[in-house]
């Protein structure tokens, strides 16, 4: 499927977060017209800072007001700012900057993305406070969709305006609807529950006796920044046949199996017998996908996972005029998202061939039977990790990309190869720039 070469189209883009701006980027090198609907007042998404919470610390509520950033006070990023960079716009110490740190905290990454919004004049695309609340296809031949955004008029009321597109590209985040732990006795057990969605500062615990579910990095950050202050800290893993162990690296950390039920006497109790008397149980279990305002009976979201989408962008049936940038996980992700957003443009100005629809669909059925036979559960299918490589590869093919010389060698994977291997310390023990000479000088 390939469109007329130079054709340029008008685009709406949904988020101003990293791969609303990156997209946004790279429709205009392509000669789009682009505008950016972004409820907030700045960009940066999930990485504008947030000291608010919701109303509901479980987010189950679906009428709360929702605060969109997932971040602590404290956060430091995971990835090291090299791999935070896009390929011609290098996420740089600043020189006098106040954040010299190779993982900077938030703040730095929020004024990277404000550097790169304003040099690229993306900031002038942007409609802020502009809330989407209605995105639908009303027009199949001529690809007519049909963009509704709210915003505020007064403290309490609100305007709506519709607009048409050609194409639509939805970047809303995939970090702020809270996914919670299931267990018995969940909702009659007394104590305070909240995701981490919801968690700012560790003050909240101190003295208590805290459950903590989980064994990502989040997960990890907050064993880190709670255990000082907790009486006790418990953190249910979910490894199958896990047994309790104390911690050698905290004096009041155990790990558990997952929760078996939380009973209405405050005491939980875990798959490995174990129960502890607890005052806190704090969910850092990720993410849903959540597209309320997306009206299409061909695309189903159900929590965790999109589809059908033939390679995490295009569903086949209303391709290339609806994509989606972002979905994917456990990769270098700013860097698949440039990739992503690349392609979607390149696609749309007829750079870039898509397959027939007839074969993104049998693309995307081939991955779910493969995911079926390989018992890998339909809920991994946006993890990249071991696939990400490959993925990126692919994209730059299809997008005429070079990457720069050993890109593969700063992957998930073998940066979480060095975390393991640096420990807890690991943003401050390990000597990045020396590893990325080593990868260099290396043949
Ligand atoms: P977001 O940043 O969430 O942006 C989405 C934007 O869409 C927001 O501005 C939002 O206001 C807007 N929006 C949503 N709905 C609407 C609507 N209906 N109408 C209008 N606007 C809307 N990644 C890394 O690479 N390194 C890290 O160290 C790292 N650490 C992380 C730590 C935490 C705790 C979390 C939760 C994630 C972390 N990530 C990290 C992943 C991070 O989320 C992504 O890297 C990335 O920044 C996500 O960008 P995004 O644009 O997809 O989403």
């Amino acid at each position: 499927m390939a469109l007329k070469m130079g054709e340029s189209y008008k685009v709406a883009v949904i988020g101003g977060g990293t791969a609303g701006l990156v997209t946004a980027r790279e429709l205009q090198r392509e000669g789009h017209h682009v505008t950016i609907f972004e409820k907030a007042s700045k960009v940066g998404g999930i990485w504008l800072y947030d000291p608010r919470v919701e109303t509901d610390p479980l987010g189950l509520d679906p009428n709360r007001e929702i605060v969109h950033s997932s971040l602590y006070g404290s956060l430091r990023t995971n990835l090291p700012r090299q791999a935070m960079s896009f390929l011609d716009y290098p996420f740089l110490k600043k020189e006098g900057g106040d954040d010299q740190r190779t993982f900077p905290g938030h703040q730095e990454v929020l004024r990277f993305l404000e550097d790169f919004a304003r040099d690229f004049g993306l900031m002038e695309l942007i409609r802020f406070g502009h809330e989407v609340i209605r995105v639908e296809l009303v027009d199949e031949v001529n690809h007519e969709w049909v963009v509704e955004s709210k915003t505020r008029e007064t403290d309490s009321t609100w305007e709506s305006k519709e607009e048409v597109f050609e194409a639509v590209v939805i970047c809303n985040g995939v970090n702020t609807e809270p996914k919670i732990a299931e267990f018995p006795g969940r909702d009659t057990w007394p104590g305070l529950q909240m995701h981490s969605h919801s968690y700012r500062i560790p003050q909240l615990f101190e003295n208590k006796i805290v459950v903590l579910i989980g064994s990502g990095p989040t997960a990890f950050d907050l064993v880190r920044e709670i255990s000082p202050l907790a009486k006790q800290l418990h953190q249910a893993i979910r490894t199958p046949g896990f047994m309790s162990i104390k911690s050698e690296n905290y004096d009041n950390l155990w790990q558990h199996s997952m929760i078996e039920c939380a009973h209405k006497d405050g005491k939980v109790e875990f798959q490995d017998g174990s129960v502890v008397d607890a005052d806190v149980i704090l969910h850092c279990t990720g993410y849903k996908y959540h597209y309320p305002f997306l009206k299409s009976d061909v695309i189903t979201v159900d929590g965790d996972h999109v589809g059908p989408l033939y390679k995490h962008v295009f569903p086949p049936s209303l391709a290339p005029w609806l994509s989606f940038v972002g979905l994917n996980y456990r990769a270098v992700l700013f860097r698949v998202m440039e990739l992503q957003a690349r392609w979607v443009a390149k696609v749309l100005s007829g750079k870039a061939e898509l397959p027939s629809q007839e074969e993104m669909a049998s693309s995307v059925e081939k991955l779910y039977r493969e995911m079926e036979m390989t018992g890998r559960s339909k809920r991994h299918t946006h993890r990249l990790q071991n696939g990400e490589v490959e993925y990126v590869s692919w994209l730059a093919a299809q997008t005429d990309t070079r990457l720069p010389r050993r890109w593969e060698e700063i992957s998930f994977n073998t940066v979480i190869k060095q975390v393991l291997y640096c420990g807890e310390d690991y943003r401050d023990a390990w000597d990045v720039d020396k590893w990325i000479q080593e990868i260099h000088s290396s043949n």
